[in-house]
Parts: structure tokens; sequence; C-alpha cells
């Protein structure tokens, strides 16, 4: 029998890729986001423009189906969760407290929900060289402010449906994922993809700006294994949260240059001070996914990166549909 899924942010960029990946298992989806995918059409057998902060709307989007991957949010870069705290807070725990609740309602069977590594405490993250984050290392919490509060705290809505037997939750906890398909522009991207931009747009021998001073250290995760993790934590036996990431830590400084190399280019960095750059030094440890899921993520930040500076570069090119040349864009700025 056919399984039926629901993506809840499938217009996004993990929820699109999340789409491909269930389609080329086998499922039927049902995609649902106030918006559709950006670069692509969505390959779900059914697309649903829904506002999940409202219960009626989660209702519609979870009817008939076997399994829920909750990946919607109100969410973006570090500038982005630092300026809209109340905004991101309120939008997000009104979208996950109703999608529960309507997952329950409607008996699905399985609930994956996608948490973040911005739930550890900042006082473990105050080195670049820091000590890769273990699970139990959430608690005594002290999160990232608004975003951050609100995943824990929907981690938390997660456990309390599972302990009352009202529904069977899986929770990953993502660090920093880029790819293809993600925001590169406009104020909501990351930093591998912001960089990527950035390089793309700038002659060899120029300078770039970066936020911080470019010591801060993360890990990064590509697509391609985000959504491979999902799926198998989603089907595991363990629920509990589980990293979902790599511990290939780099600088932000070392990120660029890795970018330049890919792009063949030598560049200046100008760093600038005043911009946010989060927790001084994030990593992952892999120790219980490898031991719950006898995996983890394959693809290393050099491969990764290549990938994507290649669609972003391609992307602002013109060559997938964006029209005008390099050199036009980069005038536009
Ligand atoms: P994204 O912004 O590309 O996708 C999120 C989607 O949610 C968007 O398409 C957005 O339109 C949709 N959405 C927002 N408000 C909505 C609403 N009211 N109703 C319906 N849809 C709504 O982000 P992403 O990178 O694909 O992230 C997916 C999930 O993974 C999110 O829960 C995010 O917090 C989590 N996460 C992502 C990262 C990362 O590095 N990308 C890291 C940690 C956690």
């Amino acid at each position: 029998m056919t399984i039926r899924a629901c993506v809840a942010g499938a217009g996004g960029f993990i929820g699109h890729h999340m789409v491909k990946h269930l389609k080329a298992e086998g499922y039927w989806v049902r995609g649902v986001d106030i918006k559709t995918p950006e670069f692509e059409p969505t390959h779900a057998d059914e697309f649903e423009i829904l506002d999940l902060r409202e219960l009626t709307n989660t209702l519609t989007a979870v009817d008939g189906v076997d399994e829920v991957y909750q990946l919607a949010a109100d969410m973006g870069g570090i500038g982005y969760i630092t300026e809209f705290r109340a905004d991101v807070a309120r939008n997000n725990i009104l979208i996950n407290s109703h999608m529960l609740e309507a997952a329950h309602r409607h008996g699905v069977g399985r609930y994956f929900f996608s948490s973040s590594a911005c739930i550890y405490p900042a006082y473990r993250q105050e080195s670049p060289d820091v000590t890769p984050l273990k699970e139990e290392d959430a608690y005594p919490a002290d999160p990232e402010e608004g975003y951050g509060w609100e995943k824990l705290y929907a981690e938390k809505l997660c456990q309390y449906y599972l302990e009352e037997g009202k529904l069977s939750t899986r929770v990953a906890r993502f660090h920093n994922i880029y790819g293809p398909l993600g925001t590169y522009d406009g104020g909501r991207e990351k930093a591998p993809a912001a960089i990527c931009r950035k390089v793309a747009l700038t002659d060899d021998g120029g300078e770039i700006e970066i936020w911080g001073d470019g010591l801060q250290t993360r890990s990064f995760t590509y697509i391609d294994d985000c959504v491979e993790g999902i799926y198998r934590v989603a089907h595991s036996d363990y629920s509990h949260p589980l990293n979902l990431g790599t511990d290939e830590l780099v600088s932000v400084d070392g990120l660029v240059d890795l970018i330049c190399g890919v792009a063949g280019k030598t560049l200046e960095k100008r760093h600038d001070l005043t911009k946010p750059q989060g927790v001084r030094g994030r990593n992952s440890d892999n120790a219980r996914l490898r031991e719950v899921l006898g995996w983890e993520p394959p693809t290393s930040l050099a491969t990764g990166l290549r990938h994507t500076y290649g669609w972003i570069e391609s992307q602002l090119r013109g060559t997938d549909g964006i029209p005008g040349t390099l050199v036009e864009v980069a005038a536009e700025r």
C-alpha cells in the first residue's frame, strides 16, 4: 500500500527536497506551505497553500496521511532571527502546537519535528575551539533568544504528546543545512549561501564583507544528507532528540577560503564587527546519531560547497531562467 505523507513547509528549502526524497521512496505526498517552491515546481502529488498558524488549516493539512514531516517555520539566517524574535517565536509556536494537535486528532502514525542546534546553551558555545555538543548538553537551558527557545519548547511538546500516547514523535536538531535550491539573497539566507553569492558577484582580486571577525566556527550539513537523515530518524525507534549534522568544524574565514577555492578566486576579507555573528563556536557530537542509526552525514564540506556554489553562480548568471548576466547582476548591487 502506498504510504501517504504531509510535508509542512514544502515551499521551503528542506521541505522541497524532502518532498523529492519521499517521492523517490514511492510515497504519495501532500505539500503544504504559504508559498510554492521558489526555484523549481514542487514534486508533490498535491500542494495546498495554507497558513499553518491556524488550527483549522493544520487539520486540513494532515487529513488522511500516515506520516507528517513538520518543516514549516518562520526563520532565516542570524540577521533575520536576531531582528524578529517576537514574530519568529509567536508564529512558530502557533505552527508547532497546532500541527501536533491536528496530527493527534487525525491519528497520524509518525510525526517528525525539525528542531535546531540553536537550542543548545550559549554557555557551551563561547569558544571557537568548541567541544562538540551532545544531545544532553541542551540542559540547563540557555538557548538562542526567540527562535531557539521556541524550538526547545516545541521539542518538549513533542515529548508530552509522545508520553501521553497521543502521537509517535521523532525529533532531529539540524546543524546548518546548505545546498542547491536554498535562499541565497533577500535577508533570510544563511552564511554558506550568502558567502557563495558574494564570492560569485566579486571579481578575482576584489574584496567581500564578512559578518563578525571570521573566527567563529560551525559545522555544516549538505541538504541530501539532511533529507536522508530525516527519513532515517523518522523511521527509527528512537524518540528523543538527535543531532543531525556533521562534525567537520570550520571557521567562517575557513568557509570563505573553501568557497574562494571552488570559485578559483583570491579575495580580500573585510570583517564587519557590527553585524550579528551568533555563538562563538558550535559543532555536532554525532556519537548518538551513529549509535542509533548506524549512519551519519557522509558528504564533505568541500564536495557540498562545490555543488552549492555551482548552483548559486548559475542562478546569478541567469542560466537557470533568471535574466541578466553575472556582470549586470553585480552592477545592480
Ligand atoms: P525555509 O524558510 O526555506 O522553509 C520553511 C518554510 O515554512 C517556508 O517555505 C515558509 O514559507 C514556511 N512557512 C512559514 N510560515 C508558515 C506558515 N504560517 N504556514 C505555512 N508555512 C509556513 O527553511 P528551511 O531551511 O527549509 O527549514 C526547515 C525547517 O528546518 C524549519 O523548521 C527550520 O527551523 C529547521 N532548521 C533549518 C536549519 C537550516 O540550516 N536550514 C537549521 C536548523 C533547523
